[in-house]
């Protein structure tokens, strides 16, 4: 089983300290800078065994280098990162698994904000570590990939077990839901659930995680089947990837 924190880096990053309660081994999810981790490791557990990388961004990986000259640490990232990610030493491939402690994480290749984007998920702790690929109420640009490919990628988080608790690489939510609800408009779920994410604002409390049932009622990315969002863009008989096209062109101008 996993113990999880979460460290608030940059303007809104999230980073992840993880711990396998069985081993005590150590992981950090996506490191974005090295002080605000390695403060928080300082606290806590005063090693890092592994560096996990969902993607290439910079601020994914800005803590990589200085995190493995301090703890030794091995750097597991994706196979089809084209050499970007700093310091890489096990690389990844989809399907494949990272085995941490009792934890195995199975790597899932999700391509579409950047070509070499993979996620984390542990069937057993029911997490998954998303990173710039779903958000909370929201979902990664489309920077490298095709919106089939960030289409597809979404199709398959979206066929994980519902509980799955969903970590994200940003706190977007606040925005994110403001979108949502301008096109979902009578989604009561979505009403009580931008409520419950203003007050955790207003106490800087992390909206993080969210879990996957959650996100299918809420977040219109997710939502591109549902006939009444289809008719509030106007595409009324529209394929579901091209309501997702059109959702994700209507954010990038919102
Ligand atoms: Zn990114
Ligand atoms: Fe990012």
């Amino acid at each position: 089983m996993l113990e999880i924190s979460i460290i608030k880096c940059l303007q809104d990053n999230y980073s992840y300290l993880v711990r396998d309660k069985k081993t005590n081994l150590i992981a950090i999810v996506d490191p974005s800078e090295f002080l605000k981790v390695d403060q928080e490791i300082n606290k806590k557990y005063k090693k890092l065994d592994f560096i996990l990388n969902t993607h290439h961004h910079s601020d994914h990986v800005g803590g990589n280098l200085a995190l493995k000259a301090k703890y030794k640490s091995q750097i597991i990232c994706s196979a089809y990162d084209q050499d970007k990610v700093p310091g890489a030493d096990i690389k990844k491939k989809d399907n494949d698994y990272f085995i941490f402690g009792e934890t195995k994480f199975k790597i899932i290749h999700v391509p579409g904000h950047t070509l070499d984007h993979i996620i984390f998920f542990s069937e057993i702790d029911s997490v998954l570590f998303s990173g710039d690929t779903l958000f909370s109420l929201g979902c990664g640009r489309v920077f490298e990939g095709s919106y089939e490919q960030m289409f597809s990628s979404l199709e398959k988080i979206k066929k994980l077990p519902k509980n799955t608790k969903i970590y994200c690489g940003h706190e977007y939510t606040n925005n994110n839901g403001k979108f949502c609800i301008k096109i979902d408009k009578d989604n009561l779920n979505l009403k009580k659930r931008i409520k419950e994410v203003k007050s955790k604002i207003d106490f800087k409390e992390p909206t993080i995680p969210t879990t996957l049932q959650e996100e299918i009622e809420t977040n219109i990315f997710l939502r591109y089947d549902d006939k009444k969002i289809k008719k509030s863009i106007g595409i009324d008989n529209a394929s579901n990837i091209e309501v997702f096209k059109k959702l994700r062109n209507l954010k990038d101008q919102f």
